[in-house]
């Protein structure tokens, strides 16, 4: 007999991710940055007309009052969020500016993924201002270990760990309501470490661990146990930490790559298609777009939410 009732989430955020560039100034040798496109077809960012119009369609398709969005059979949502990624996002700070602020404006609470390197520039203090979230990629204090990685510029300059320090104070000086969240990719060269130290001195309010995920090489993977051990390491850090294994990270992300496509990662070692893409969305549609890739919106909603039990008719 079929049960009518069923669990329906309430999530506080939608969370559409838009990767805006795949050009950054490190060359991580996991990075998944890489979308297959034909020659010739730049990022959307540097087109101002198309870049407003995929986040005017994407709003009108994904804010909390559309009824008519396929999502709330899953889950309902407060607020919609913009999470900008890459690349590097503040490679060319003048159009992530312009992203935010527009994006702001429509109603979207923002969000930037940066590797840190170029948080000086005065137009990512300009923008700290309009977001809720910062997120930082950062896989290690030692600098050896992150040449390694490829966590490196042109000039072989890595990361700086007291400039990063000041640089994440000055953000939380310029917005109080900022979150500040560290993302680590646990893969082979920083399996072994221990970043507790860097993670208590930098307090982020969420610290997320994630295993690399082999879709363009699977040169840095790591075993099951090589990861288990790393987040047992660090379990004592509480509940700023949060993991995610490769199964996790699996179709349950909204996002959109350079040239305005709703993709997916598929598991591909060989590296020749890590991605299925969706047509580009200015060209069909939104919700046409998201129907042409898989989404698991519990597994979103899991990650999310603490379920709350809902009788649906
Ligand atoms: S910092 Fe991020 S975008 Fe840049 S190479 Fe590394 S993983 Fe790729």
């Amino acid at each position: 007999m079929q049960n009518p009732e069923r669990r329906k989430h309430r999530i506080e955020e939608l969370v559409v991710n838009w990767h805006i560039t795949e050009a950054c100034n490190y060359a991580c040798r996991y990075c998944y940055s890489a979308w297959v496109r034909e020659c010739r077809q730049g990022d959307l960012v540097q087109n101002p007309k198309d870049s407003l119009q995929l986040l005017q369609d994407l709003y009108q398709f994904f804010r909390p009052t559309n009824s008519t969005n396929p999502l709330h059979s899953v889950f309902d949502w407060k607020k919609l969020r913009l999470s900008l990624a890459g690349g590097e996002t503040l490679l060319y700070p003048g159009h992530t500016k312009r992203i935010v602020h527009e994006a702001k404006n429509l109603g979207f609470n923002l969000s930037l993924i940066t590797n840190a390197s170029l948080l000086d520039n005065p137009e990512a203090t300009d923008m700290i201002n309009s977001l809720s979230m910062l997120g930082i990629s950062l896989d290690s204090a030692n600098p050896q270990t992150n040449r390694l990685i490829g966590r490196v510029n042109t000039s072989n300059q890595v990361i700086d760990l007291d400039d990063l320090s000041t640089k994440i104070n000055q953000a939380r000086a310029t917005n109080p309501n900022l979150v500040i969240k560290i993302n680590t990719v646990v893969n082979k060269y920083n399996t072994d470490e221990d970043l507790t130290e860097l993670i208590e001195r930098l307090q982020p309010d969420k610290w997320k661990v994630l295993r690399v995920l082999p879709i363009i090489s699977d040169d840095l993977a790591v075993s099951d146990l090589q990861f288990h051990s790393f987040t047992e390491r660090h379990q004592h850090l509480g509940k700023v930490l949060s993991v995610e294994d490769n199964q996790d990270m699996t179709e349950s992300y909204l996002m959109i790559d350079p040239l305005g496509r709703f993709f997916q990662n598929q598991h591909n070692p060989t590296g020749a298609t890590p991605y299925i893409y969706s047509k580009p969305i200015l060209q069909v549609g939104v919700e046409t777009a998201f129907n042409q890739i898989n989404f698991d919106a519990e597994k979103f909603a899991g990650r999310y939410s603490k379920p709350t039990v809902e009788v649906a008719a």
